[in-house]
């Protein structure tokens, strides 16, 4: 990093939201920035993630950049090399490469109120900018549940995102500790080879077959010499994702057909009635993340697996105790039990106008002004941020949006011209939340029994947006002003004499 440098816009995370925000930044002319990545390469949950069977559970076409159409995805749902490599693509593409910091991991953001600017420390060295644009990821830090005894565990130990591909499963006695959407990916991919997979299942999931199948050469060319026909396939594919939208915000009781149809998803694989009914979730469908998969219960039902209906609640050297009691003898742990999503680790590293950091802030809960925007925060904002998360549909469509608030953000600026900065305002943050809260009230995320990592610890739904994609983003399309404090240096205040907060 060299000394004292200062950028215009600092993007930090070179994940989906990064790059879009970087490749954004370029349309709109500005080239002054950096894109601060503590990995040694792009990609972001798909560089991180590469357990066996990892793929996206979006339909591909839909789970990619509308500005960057990849006609040649191999299937539906794409594996996570494809995405990586689809991600490496669009950091060439768009001319990104030379915006990239790595090995650079953000330890500290600061909002020097004297400077007007945004002081970032990184592991490599200190750096100045106008606008921070954090870009960190809802799923990146993963979680390992703090179990008693687990350091006394002689065996081989990781995370879902964190796989270790020198340690060799075969034939070795695994146990997987989660149900959640990778879980379910990595049990039909490990089960064949394994020696023993003994499944530990706090909550069953409702689990949906994949319609998942090879893109043929013949629609790839299709869509190679008709761009067009691979918009209508992405259209299509969003238009039904937006229908299923008030069913899960409004009427879940219209999701009990749903249901019916993953109970006989269940019943095709699963033919021991006891086995089912560990299996069978005891809260409506929706309230956690719908899984798709046509490989997961036909594993269950292998002589091999064992499932265990109860979460792992103590580890006494190679044994491995549930909360039921049962016991089993592993040699590795591997763990698919999410990330800090309420809790985000960032939160922690950025100190505000007052001193305090977003952590403090966020203590009762995440909330942002349109998912962006903290109170407190001048010219410092978030992709994916508190309520952007979707439970049926493409994130891409999100940060999409989300990356048109950030040029109109930053075209504010530019207009307002000087030194300036937006700190959103606190009573403009509160009607937001209150708006959004409201809405959340009635969805199946808040109604339909189950607890998920949807919900911060106090039980508030702070990670997903109830609503449709399409008023999302009418809603992030144009800052309003009225929104903010516009924030100017105080020497330049008391020179000009102007109003400590213009605009307020
Ligand atoms: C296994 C898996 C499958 C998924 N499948 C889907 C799907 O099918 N459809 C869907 O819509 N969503 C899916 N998601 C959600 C997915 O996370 C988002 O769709 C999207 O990839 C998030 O992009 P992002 O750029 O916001 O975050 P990330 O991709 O997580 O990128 C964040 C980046 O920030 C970097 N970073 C974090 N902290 C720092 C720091 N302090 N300093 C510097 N850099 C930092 C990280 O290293 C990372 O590169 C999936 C998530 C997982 C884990």
């Amino acid at each position: 990093m060299a000394e004292h440098e200062h950028v215009k816009v600092a993007v930090v995370g070179s994940g989906f939201g990064g790059l879009g925000a970087a490749v954004r930044l370029r349309r709109e002319g500005i080239t002054d920035f950096v894109v601060l990545e503590r990995a040694g390469s792009v990609g972001g949950t798909w560089r991180d993630n590469s357990y066996p069977g990892c793929a996206c559970d979006v339909p591909s076409h839909l789970y990619s950049f509308s500005f960057a159409p990849h006609p040649d995805w191999p299937r539906t749902f794409s594996g996570q090399p494809h995405i990586r490599a689809y991600l490496e693509r669009v950091t060439d593409t768009f001319g990104l490469r030379p915006h990239l910091r790595f090995d650079s991991e953000v330890k500290r953001m600061t909002w020097d109120a004297e400077e007007f600017r945004w002081e970032i420390e990184t592991v490599r060295g200190t750096l100045t900018a106008d606008v921070v644009v954090s870009a960190t990821g809802p799923l990146s830090d993963p979680k390992i549940p703090d179990i008693p005894g687990l350091d006394t565990f002689p065996g081989k130990v990781f995370h879902s995102a964190r796989w270790d591909h020198d340690y060799d499963l075969t034939g070795k006695r695994v146990a997987m500790i989660g149900t959640g959407a990778s879980a379910i990916q990595i049990v039909p991919s490990i089960q064949p080879k394994v020696g023993r997979l003994t499944l530990f299942q706090r909550t069953p999931a409702w689990v949906m077959p994949r319609v998942d199948r090879e893109i043929s050469g013949v629609e790839r060319a299709l869509h190679r010499a008709l761009p067009v026909t691979a918009k209508l396939r992405r259209g299509v594919l969003w238009g039904i994702r937006e229908l299923q939208v008030q069913a899960f915000t409004k009427h879940p009781g219209e999701l009990g057909f749903v249901e019916q149809l993953a109970k006989r998803n269940m019943a095709r694989a699963i033919k021991d009635p006891a086995l089912r009914a560990k299996l069978t979730p005891d809260y409506r469908i929706g309230c956690k993340r719908i899984l798709l998969s046509n490989s997961y219960y036909p594993a269950l039902a292998r002589p091999n697996v064992d499932v265990v209906a109860a979460g792992l609640s103590e580890v006494r050297g190679s044994t491995l105790v549930a909360a039921d009691g049962s016991e089993a003898e592993v040699d590795a742990i591997v763990f698919g039990t999410g990330f800090h999503v309420t809790d985000m680790p960032i939160a922690e590293r950025v100190v505000g106008a007052d001193g305090r950091t977003l952590a403090e802030t966020w203590k009762g809960g995440m909330e942002a002004l349109r998912g962006a925007s903290a109170a407190g925060f001048p010219n410092w904002m978030t992709i994916i941020g508190p309520n952007t998360g979707l439970g049926n549909s493409s994130m891409i469509l999100m940060i999409e949006s989300q990356l048109n608030y950030m040029a109109d953000y930053l075209r504010q600026l530019r207009v307002l011209g000087g030194k300036v900065a937006l700190d959103a305002r606190p009573a403009a943050v509160a009607a937001w939340n209150e708006r959004v809260q409201r809405r959340m009230e009635r969805t199946v995320w808040n109604t339909g029994g189950c607890t998920s990592w949807y919900l911060d610890p106090s039980g508030r739904n702070t990670t997903v947006w109830p609503g449709t994609t399409a008023e999302f983003r009418r809603a992030t399309r144009q800052v309003d002003l009225a929104e903010y404090t516009v924030l100017r240096p105080s020497a330049e205040r008391s020179a000009t004499a102007a109003p400590a907060q213009v605009g307020a």
